[in-house]
């Protein structure tokens, strides 16, 4: 896109501290169905879930959760079996090797430095094996602490068409988001972005024209 033609857009909608709130309420209108994904009963199933969606989807997780979470209910289950068997009930999310190491890794250390809970702070979460920020960011906010704003593709995609950061890495885009949007709305924001990525703003044919925040969106076609 020529760069009068953005300056042109985004003189348009105006300054993103002005736009934030209309879009967060009209995204909000628009999905009001927009949660999590993953299916989970308990915060131990919360972080599992979390931590074997990596590089896969939320459908193909919850799909092998189903007979997983019958038959590992507590940290210490995990570390009951031999890792191959695990691996083996946790084959079809791919990268079974690695997650079978992580979650056994962070069954032993919520046990020996956690009593067996879920920690809450980032800072905690971490610190468990395998556990990344954008994991722990997932799971902070379910779990109605959220200290951060999750990014994955899609808020990466939408946070830039619709002018709130310019930056590509998600360390970066959180730290333009978290200035930008209020508080009280972390752990929502991500999911309405994603759900709005999902089904109107698609990353290779957005349908502007079906858009609730065309008009305050420096990238609309229309
Ligand atoms: S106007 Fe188009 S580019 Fe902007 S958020 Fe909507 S669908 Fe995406």
């Amino acid at each position: 896109m020529p760069r009068s033609y953005v300056h042109e857009a985004r003189k348009r909608v105006g300054p993103k501290k002005q736009r934030i709130r209309p879009i967060i309420e009209r995204l909000a209108v628009e999905h009001a169905d927009a949660a999590i994904a993953l299916t989970f009963r308990s915060e131990l199933e919360l972080l599992v879930s979390v931590m074997l969606s990596a590089q896969t989807t939320d459908v193909n997780v919850n799909r092998v959760t189903a007979t997983l979470f019958e038959k590992y209910q507590s940290p210490e289950d995990y570390l009951a079996v031999p890792q191959e068997e695990l691996e083996r009930d946790i084959f079809a999310t791919g990268f079974y090797r690695q997650k079978a190491r992580s979650l056994r890794g962070t069954m032993l250390m919520l046990l020996e430095d956690f009593d067996g809970q879920v920690p809450r702070t980032l800072d905690e979460l971490t610190r468990l094996p395998g556990v990344a920020r954008k994991t722990a960011n997932v799971v902070a906010a379910e779990l109605g602490h959220a200290q951060g704003i999750v990014v994955d593709t899609h808020v990466r995609r939408l946070s830039q068409r619709l002018g709130l950061t310019k930056q590509e890495d998600p360390v970066k885009i959180e730290r333009d988001l978290v200035k930008l949007v209020p508080r009280e709305d972390w752990a929502r924001f991500p999911h309405l972005l994603i759900w709005h990525g999902r089904r109107v703003c698609d990353a290779r044919k957005p349908r502007c024209e079906d858009c609730v925040v065309n008009g305050l969106c420096p990238s609309s076609r229309v």
